[in-house]
């Protein structure tokens, strides 16, 4: 099988309480396609600008990443600049410079359209809902979105989700995109929206999954070193959605499974900047986090 992502792709400045770098590769789809190809094939729907590297595409290639889907176009490719405190769980966003986004018209190729599996990464909400409708029959789609898009293009938003199974999204933007201070009714308000599987991320405090069925948490794997937590969101997502695109299921077993993947792959891209981690990340090495993983709970 194979999950189509659409997202932004790129630049990160960060600065963490234990260092700092200066335009990294980066971007939400980016991340997840890393992660992802891990697992399974993936299609890349997104645009760079001229100065952004063609070996990192021609790298996402070597990896099973279809980039027949990332448009090139004169202008500077997105830039996210932001910072983390001492508490990692939250970014502070310093900068978003859109550039070449800002007027993207995402047109899928041909065999792009047929995508069982879709992963809409935050970026503008319009850009999800165009892309989601150039996919013919997809049998699981799932969003993630951040605060930037609730303020700016929260009718717009609200207009996705109501198209989509799974909504991922940080605990406080939750918070805010529902109204409502206390998490389970304001997943359960998110519910009746549409989504009917809301994952809430804790950061270093795990995740929450709200599912028709039950409600299931998954904590964060304890790790002595974080350097720096960009990219656990979609790295969370892309573990989620490649265990459940090879298991084939959508039950709630599945998902619970697929829940223990996402913290597992979110737990080595933090453990150094940008995807570093995954570049160098072994099967073998996520199978045995995955055992110690589940040692953490009875
Ligand atoms: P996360 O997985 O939540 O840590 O997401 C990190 C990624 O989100 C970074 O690589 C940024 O480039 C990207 N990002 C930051 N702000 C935005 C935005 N407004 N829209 C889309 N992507 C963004």
């Amino acid at each position: 099988m194979s999950i189509l992502v659409v997202g932004s792709i790129a630049f990160d400045s960060v600065k963490t309480p234990f260092g700092a770098c200066e335009r990294a590769l980066g971007g939400a789809a980016n991340f997840f396609a890393m992660t992802a190809s891990l697992f399974t094939k993936v299609q890349l729907v997104g645009v760079v600008g001229e100065d952004f590297p063609q070996e990192h595409l021609k790298y996402l290639e070597s990896r099973g990443v279809d980039t027949m889907g990332v448009q090139q176009t004169s202008g500077k490719t997105f830039h996210w600049q932001g910072y983390y405190g001492y508490d990692l769980n939250e970014a502070q966003t310093l900068k978003t410079e859109l550039n070449v986004f800002g007027s993207f018209n995402p047109r899928l190729p041909e065999p792009y359209k047929q995508a069982q599996t879709v992963f809409l990464a935050n970026i503008d909400p319009v850009l999800q809902l165009q892309v989601l409708e150039q996919v013919t029959k997809p049998q699981l789609v799932a969003l993630d979105t951040m605060n930037f898009w609730i303020e700016s293009k929260n009718a717009e938003l609200k207009r996705v989700i109501a198209e989509v199974d799974i909504l991922f999204i940080n605990e406080s933007e939750l918070r805010q995109l529902a109204d409502e201070r206390n998490t389970v009714k304001a997943a359960k308000k998110m519910q009746t929206l549409g989504a009917k599987t809301i994952i809430v991320k804790r950061g270093e405090y795990g995740a929450l999954m709200f599912h028709e069925q039950g409600t299931f948490f998954a904590p964060a794997f304890p790790l002595e070193d974080i350097f720096d937590p960009t990219g656990a969101g979609d790295t969370f997502a892309a573990g989620f959605m490649a265990h459940i695109d090879q298991a084939g299921r959508f039950d709630f077993a599945t998902f619970k499974e697929a829940m223990v993947m996402g913290s597992v792959m979110a737990s080595f891209v933090i453990e150094d900047f940008s995807f570093d981690r995954i570049k160098r990340l072994e099967k073998s090495e996520i199978d045995r986090r995955r055992k110690e993983f589940k040692q953490l709970t009875l």
